[in-house]
């Protein structure tokens, strides 16, 4: 049948990370038992000081469409949070409320980026931001960093990468895929380069910021010379397990915050007023209210790079945040494998869902075609089970 596609939207990439998850579904809706890694959600059940306040906030009646860039009382926890955790003054004026962090990413790269702009993403990066870049006719340049180095970039692979179209660099640190953290010096190192490009913005996409075993987090709109150029996204999906509540939000320079309000005044308005209303209490809260879900992904983390250390061909750093790990598995290139010939992470993933019910991600899918993502968000009951199945189609 002939369909008028936009050119847009054919070039585009599905998302992998829902793929992967959308198939894991189906193949258990056939009735396999498929062990789901592939999906970065947590597990948990949302803390009921979170419920509560969505159950008060329907029986007050929080039913209208709310500020474009979200009710002042969110805006002001937001700004404490930021405050209190990060030692970053935004006013409210530079605050935005969306729906996920995903569409904070989409509006930014909306508001700032021209048609060939470029923008560096240290490699690997979350699976979105090269699409939506692409969408904003932005050009993702990807900086390929090693396991050897935790997959972080340093000051001189930036300085390299930046050319007179250079415009952002977008990273998030825990870093989704690969669970690593920058530190405050790695962090300064960047900045460092920055301030000889004065037009060159970053994205820190600081969503994992408590799921971090390495000690402080730091942002690096705190750092030197980096506030008026940062925009710090965050959101409650990942720390608050509120992935289906669809709330996020930015701290940036003012023009950004208001580009991202026009823009969001004519695609979505505010975001679900219940679910604004519930994150008030999230974000007031103290964060040791979350402990016990940081403190289990800690566990889980250690488990899984336990098992996966005790299977031959995976090499593995240790991630220091968020709930990835990212092996190496290039070591299985050109073996063939119950017949299956593994030519890249995409043949490796697909032979372990095929043939172990395990879903995990190609690295492919975040610029890195070596490794796979496995997120350890799932019991430790499912995790043992998955890498024992690993390990026996291995
Ligand atoms: N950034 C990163 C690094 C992520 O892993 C995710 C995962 N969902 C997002 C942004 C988007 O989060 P949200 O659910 O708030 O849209
Ligand atoms: N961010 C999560 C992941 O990387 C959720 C899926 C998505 O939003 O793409 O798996």
């Amino acid at each position: 049948m002939n369909n008028h596609l936009s050119d847009r939207i054919k070039n585009m990439s599905t998302s992998a990370t829902l793929a992967m998850a959308a198939k894991a579904r189906e193949l258990r809706n056939e009735g396999k038992d498929i062990i789901g890694l592939s999906l970065g959600e947590p597990d948990f059940n949302i803390p009921d000081f979170i419920k509560d306040a969505a159950k008060q906030a329907i029986d007050e009646n929080y039913s209208s469409y709310t500020p474009v860039d979200g009710y002042a009382e969110l805006k002001t926890a937001i700004s404490n949070k930021f405050k209190r955790d990060n030692n970053l003054e935004y006013g409210l004026k530079q605050i935005v409320v969306s729906t996920g962090a995903k569409q904070s990413l989409f509006n930014v790269a909306m508001v700032v980026l021209n048609p060939g702009d470029e923008v560096i993403l240290p490699a690997p990066y979350w699976v979105s931001y090269s699409d939506i870049v692409k969408l904003a006719e932005g050009v993702p340049v990807e900086v390929t960093t090693e396991i050897d180095t935790d997959f972080k970039m340093t000051p001189e692979q930036l300085e390299a990468a930046i050319t007179p179209k250079t415009r952002m660099i977008w990273f998030s640190s825990p870093c989704n895929p690969s669970g690593s953290v920058y530190s405050k010096e790695e962090l300064e190192g960047l900045a460092e380069v920055l301030k000889k490009y004065p037009n060159i913005y970053v994205v820190s996409d600081e969503i994992y910021e408590h799921i971090n075993f390495s000690g402080g987090h730091v942002s690096i709109a705190g750092i030197d010379g980096m506030y008026e150029r940062t925009v710090t996204i965050n959101g409650v999906s990942k720390a608050f397990a509120m992935t289906g509540w669809r709330i996020g939000y930015i701290g940036a320079p003012e023009w950004i915050a208001k580009g991202c309000i026009k823009l969001q005044g004519q695609v979505t308005s505010g975001a679900n007023a219940i679910a604004q209303r519930a994150v008030i209490a999230a974000l007031d809260a103290p964060v040791s209210k979350i402990q016990y879900m940081i403190d289990k992904f800690n566990e889980r983390r250690d488990l899984v790079l336990q098992l996966l250390g005790e299977i031959d061909g995976f090499n593995l750093n240790v991630p220091e945040g968020a709930f990835y790990v990212f092996p190496d598995i290039s070591s299985f290139f050109g073996k063939t494998l119950n017949g299956n010939l593994i030519n890249n992470a995409s043949d490796f993933s697909l032979y372990l869902l095929e043939h172990a019910n395990v879903a995990t991600v190609t690295g492919e899918a975040f610029g890195n075609p070596n490794c796979i993502r496995i997120s350890y968000a799932a019991s430790e009951k499912e995790l043992k089970e998955a890498i024992t199945r690993i390990k026996a189609v291995l």
